[in-house]
This record gives C-alpha cells, sequence and structure tokens, in this order.
C-alpha cells in the first residue's frame, strides 16, 4: 500500500482533528503518502481532493471541529454516487481510506468498500457515544465537559435566586450525554428518551428536596425526551415556582478536544492506519476498557449500545 485517504463524514465532534493529526503523521512515517479529502463523502462526488503532509495537520490537535470539513451528501448513497466515489479513488490511486465519523457515514463507509475494493477503516467520532461496537466515541467527553461546565454556571444562578432550571442537552434517541451529565452535574432529575416519565412524580421528587432545604434544583434532559420549554412550563404550573429553560445546542458539539478526547483521538488514529497495513477491509477502531482494538464497521449498527440505567439510579440517590 503506498497511499492512503482521510475523510470527516456526518456531524462534527472534538476530537476528530486530534485523530486526523495521528492518521496522517503515523501514516506518513510508516511510508505512505496522505490524501485529505474535503467535506465527506461530498469531496468523493467532487474530487476535493488535497495531499497532507507532516505540517498539514500541525497545531490542530486543541482546534474543535475538523479541518477537512464535513458534510452529509444524499448523491453518494446512490448507485451512481457510489460508482463515482469509487472512481475517484481508483483514478488518485488511492489504496485504502480512513473515514471518520458516526455508524451512518460507516454504512457509507461498509458500501463504499465493497463498490470499490478499496479498503475501508472506520473511527468512531459522535458527541452522542451512540455508536454500538465501542464503549467510546470521539467527541463524547468534550460534549460532557462544556454541557457540565454550563450546569455549573447555571447552578450559581440557580442557587442565588433559589430558582428551578431545566437544562436541554443533544441526545434526539439516547439518553447517554444526559445521563452522565446529569450525574456530573449533580442534577436533581435526569430525562432520558429510553425510560418513560411521570412529570408529576419529577415535580414531587423536586418539592421533597425544597422540603428539605434545597435552594436550588437543575433539571436535565435529552432533547428526545422531552424539550426544555415544555417540562419548565408543565413544572411552573404544578409547583408554582419560577422555572427557566435553557437550551445547551450546538455549543456541545465544539470546544477545544479534552485530553481524553486528543488521546483517544491518537490511539484511534495510529491503529486505523495499522489496520489498513495489516491488510484489514471493513474494520473499525474501538475502545473496550482500557484497549482500544477493531471491529466490524457493521457492529457500529448492528451491535446498539444500552444506556447504564444505574447511572439513573445511582443519580436519584446522590440527588436525596
Ligand atoms: P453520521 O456519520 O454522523 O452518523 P450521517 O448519518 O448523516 O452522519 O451520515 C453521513 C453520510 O454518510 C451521509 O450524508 C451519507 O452520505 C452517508 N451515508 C449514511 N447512511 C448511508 C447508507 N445507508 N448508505 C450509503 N451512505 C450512507
Amino acid at each position: 500500500m503506498k497511499r492512503i485517504g482521510v475523510l470527516t463524514s456526518g456531524g462534527d465532534a472534538s476530537g476528530m482533528n486530534p485523530a486526523l493529526r495521528a492518521v496522517v503523521r503515523s501514516a506518513i512515517v510508516h511510508g505512505l503518502e496522505v490524501i485529505g479529502i474535503e467535506r465527506g463523502y461530498e469531496g468523493l462526488l467532487n474530487g476535493w481532493l488535497k495531499p497532507l503532509s507532516l505540517s498539514s495537520v500541525g497545531g490542530i490537535i486543541n482546534r474543535g471541529g475538523t479541518i477537512l470539513r464535513t458534510a452529509r451528501s444524499e448523491r453518494f448513497k446512490t448507485d451512481e454516487g457510489l460508482q463515482t466515489a469509487a472512481q475517484t479513488l481508483h483514478d488518485n490511486g488511492i489504496e485504502g481510506l480512513v473515514v471518520i465519523g458516526g455508524d451512518g457515514s460507516f454504512r457509507g463507509a461498509v458500501r463504499l468498500e465493497e463498490v470499490s475494493g478499496v479498503a475501508v477503516v472506520g473511527i468512531p467520532a459522535t458527541i452522542d457515544n451512540d455508536i454500538g461496537g465501542t464503549e467510546y466515541t470521539l467527541g463524547f467527553d468534550t460534549a460532557l465537559q462544556v454541557a457540565m461546565d454550563a450546569i455549573d454556571k447555571i447552578r450559581d444562578t440557580a442557587d442565588s435566586f433559589e430558582r428551578i432550571f431545566v437544562i436541554e442537552v443533544m441526545g434526539r434517541s439516547r439518553g447517554f450525554i444526559a445521563a452522565a451529565v446529569g450525574l456530573a452535574g449533580g442534577a436533581e432529575a435526569i430525562l432520558v428518551p429510553e425510560i418513560p416519565f411521570d412529570p408529576v412524580q419529577v415535580c414531587e421528587r423536586l418539592k421533597q428536596g425544597m422540603a428539605r432545604g434545597k435552594r436550588s434544583a437543575i433539571i436535565v434532559t435529552a432533547e428526545g425526551a422531552a424539550r426544555a420549554q415544555e417540562v419548565a412550563t408543565f413544572v411552573e404550573m404544578y409547583l408554582r415556582e419560577e422555572v427557566r429553560a435553557t437550551v445547551l445546542g450546538y455549543t456541545q458539539r465544539g470546544g477545544s478536544p479534552t485530553a481524553t478526547d486528543r488521546i483517544m483521538g491518537a490511539r484511534f488514529g495510529a491503529l486505523a492506519v495499522d489496520l489498513l497495513l495489516q491488510g484489514q477491509r471493513g474494520m473499525m477502531t474501538a475502545a473496550h476498557g482500557d484497549e482500544v482494538l477493531a471491529v466490524p464497521l457493521r457492529a457500529s449498527w448492528e451491535q446498539p449500545r444500552v444506556l447504564d440505567e444505574s447511572l439513573l439510579k445511582l443519580n436519584e440517590v446522590l440527588a436525596s
């Protein structure tokens, strides 16, 4: 193998840049040439390619987002799109491809490998940490840090005004961020899409806390469980207290990668290059305990991750 390509695709996540840096630098150290493909699969359809050198990835370890930029591509999903993308790989002598993205990008990667014959390796990156086959996805820790900092700041105001706040975090179908950041931020209640909740019970719990002398309360809700404003309106009516709603939204996607995201980006990036050099196909890098290892890309959607409900139970005890 002489030349590999690398792209970032789907939702951006902090840690993509550290992973990209690791891919480029370990590949070059192993004597490979690296072609950066801009704007995900759209770049393969439009020929947005550029050679990457050791210095192309200088100064990016501490930057959120992705210097290769990212995109979603409907055309890539069509037979014509896949053929065109495969042709771009062949025309440019790209013999292996590293795809940094989420499970949607990995579905595309598997199809592209079938159509082109070019070996593809995935690096899981999404703030939601909801990719099957791996216990960690790049961007999760940074998103938690950002959301926890926001909760801490809001807590100052909540305490000062003796008020209830509802904070909405990302998570359309999964509550991984809400559960983790709720626990880290000492939330009085955590709402996740996986578990139905009774708003009356939530209010009653807050009431008990107040009867014990709590001066403020924070409810963390995943966007897919309930919208912050809906929860705030209900709680306000039920408890006859002023309630404020805050949506953290895209702030959670950006920001300088945490040490964990930099270290995992480095380990995933170097492993991805090793896998290509070993001639492996259709694999993704994964974290299991302290190990980084390779699992089939298909695991990303065939083995969905399940929320650890014990985190929520623990939080209920600790929020007493
Ligand atoms: P993520 O990778 O973050 O999950 P998306 O689900 O938006 O993000 O996927 C990113 C891109 O991957 C899509 O825009 C599309 O080009 C490609 N993709 C997603 N699903 C498929 C699929 N089933 N077949 C081919 N390509 C796909």
